[in-house]
């Protein structure tokens, strides 16, 4: 069963000794090398390291759902609107021209990897990196999913003032057909001003078994109803409050379990979602920068080996930051502070106006510099940052054009300074739309990767907390212990190699040695 045939699936095949593609599945045996440091007398010792790794790629990707708490928001329209656009292939009017459907801000859909060195000619190979494996396309995912705001997603998307009129009324029939299905709705944990779009709510305002019970029991008829194979489901409602990490309360899963069976009051409806999901072995990703994901809450994911990402798409203002600081602190420019001001007039930023709601914004814009500074010990002292803060007001008439003001200062050579201003027009939701989509493509594929060590017999899968997702995240979670990287290069290359790898190749490296030592 292990035969080379042509993958299908893929846009290319992998001629090695170590790889075997078979109907079900893609095999490939992996050289993982690294570099393991030990110090011995006060000298750093670096020494190579390789282990052996068997990856098993399934690839029938099946029927795909994605159910999205906060379907009638401003990300819920876009991103169910777009999908629909480009089912149909659709083109409209613009007062710039003709325009099409396309998946542009898409890493997945709409960026390309070098898969290698064409024989004949030595130029690059560039393929789409959706191609790297197979994965579900996004015209063929089906959507669904609640919002506490019951209105049709035809009138949604108009509330939400992001797509052009002649868009939307090529998909205003479909979208009215769609209707948020009610959800959970703890008042305590969004902004008060909140309150007034809150029609479509299932009784009770604090968590219960019930409510855990009733979204589990939409997950399940959803993929009835459907005829999926699996589903997602993705937090892209309103940003809640902290919760407080309370010992006894949601510090393990079985206290968190013992809170929402007693009613405890600091449990959020995001926490709720994300325990039915887990229960439900439906992938939970958290698109907002609350701390849905209490320990109590990974620990749960854990035990049921169900897989959980976040926090917070990292679309507009992050996504820069973390590629311009990148590349300042590794260019041996020494950052010293950034401003950052936003400001946004949609009901995202409504909430916002709130200061525990903007509370948790905060710490999630504030921690993304640190991997690059703290690995740049010639430019800083140990514990030594650039100042960093961060403003958000709330000015209703640039709706959802965010408008993100950053200025960097650094220093250069001899007591120089550099200080770079950008203005940074952020259309909230076409960023964060595609962004969704990637979500779900990667966790999507991560259901069926599985690896095990060379010699061993069981395969396992990737650990519950999906930190390959972090290219897409503001505040990337990790598991347990493990470092976070913010840098999007290497977030990036993450990805990449780790889809490499499952088909048997080789990290890419830019050494480009082919054309330097002729
Ligand atoms: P939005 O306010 O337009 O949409 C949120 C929707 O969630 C609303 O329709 C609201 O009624 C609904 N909702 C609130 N509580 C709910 C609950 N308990 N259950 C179900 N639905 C609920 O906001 P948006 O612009 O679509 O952004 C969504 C989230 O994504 C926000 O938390 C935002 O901070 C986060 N985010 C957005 C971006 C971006 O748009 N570029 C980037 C990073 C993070």
């Amino acid at each position: 069963a292990t035969q080379l045939t042509t993958a299908q699936d893929s846009a290319f095949v992998v001629d090695s000794p170590n790889v075997a593609y078979s109907d079900a599945e893609i095999l490939s045996k992996y050289n993982y090398r690294t570099t393991q440091i030990k110090r011995v007398d006060d000298k750093v010792v670096a020494q190579p390291k390789s282990s052996v790794y068997d990856f098993k790629t399934q690839r029938n990707v099946g029927k795909v759902g994605v159910m999205l708490v906060g379907l009638g928001g401003n990300n819920g329209t876009t991103v169910t609107a777009g999908i629909l656009a480009n089912r149909r292939k659709l083109q409209w009017e613009t007062r710039e021209g003709p325009r099409a459907a396309n998946y542009y801000g898409s890493v997945v859909m709409s960026s390309t990897v070098k898969l290698g060195t064409d024989s004949e000619t030595g130029n690059d190979v560039n393929i789409p990196l959706q191609s790297m494996l197979p994965m579900v396309h996004p015209d063929d995912l089906v959507i669904g999913g609640w919002d506490i705001s019951g209105m049709d997603l035809a009138a949604a998307m108009d509330r939400a003032q992001v797509l052009e009129p002649t868009l939307k009324s090529l998909v205003k029939k479909e979208m009215a057909a769609i209707k948020p299905l009610p959800s959970i709705y703890y008042p305590d944990f969004i902004a008060a001003n909140q309150g007034d779009r809150a029609d479509n709510i299932i009784p009770g305002s604090k968590a219960c078994p019930e409510h855990v019970e009733h979204i589990r029991k939409d997950i399940r008829d959803f993929k009835a109803a459907h005829g999926l194979d699996k589903v997602i489901v993705l937090w892209t409602a309103n940003t809640e409050r902290y919760a407080d990490i309370i010992p006894g309360v949601n510090d393990t899963a079985k206290n968190l379990m013992d809170s929402i069976n007693a009613g405890h009051e600091e449990v959020s409806p995001s926490t709720v979602f994300a325990v039915a999901s887990i229960l439900e072995n439906a992938p939970f990703i958290n698109g907002s920068p609350q701390n849905t994901f209490v320990p109590g809450c990974i620990e749960f994911a854990e035990q049921h080996k169900a897989f959980v990402g976040g926090d917070d798409f990292k679309s507009g203002q992050t996504k820069m930051k973390s590629a311009l600081v990148d590349f300042l602190i590794n260019a041996g420019i020494k950052l010293t502070s950034i401003a950052s001001y936003n400001h946004l007039g949609n009901n995202d930023g409504k909430n916002l106006s709130s200061q525990k709601q903007f509370r948790s914004k905060e710490i999630s814009k504030s921690n993304v510099v640190d991997d690059m500074v703290a690995a740049n010990n010639v430019l800083y002292e140990k514990d030594e940052h650039p100042d960093h803060t961060v403003v958000i007001k709330y000015m209703p008439a640039v709706g959802d054009n965010k408008r993100a003001l950053d200025e960097y200062y650094a220093e250069i050579f001899l007591g120089g300074h550099q200080t770079i201003s950008i203005f940074n027009v952020c259309e909230d939701s076409l960023l964060a739309s595609p962004l969704i989509i990637d979500l779900v493509l990667v966790a999507e594929l991560m259901t069926r990767i599985q690896w095990r060590h060379d010699g061993e017999q069981e395969y396992k899968s990737f650990h519950s907390v999906l930190s390959v997702l972090s290219y897409m995240l503001k505040a990337p979670m990790t598991p347990p212990g493990t470092p976070v990287v913010n840098a999007l290069g290497k977030q990036r290359s993450a990805l990449v190699n780790i889809l490499r790898a499952c088909v048997g190749l080789e990290p890419e490296n830019d050494m480009t040695l082919e054309h330097k030592l002729f």
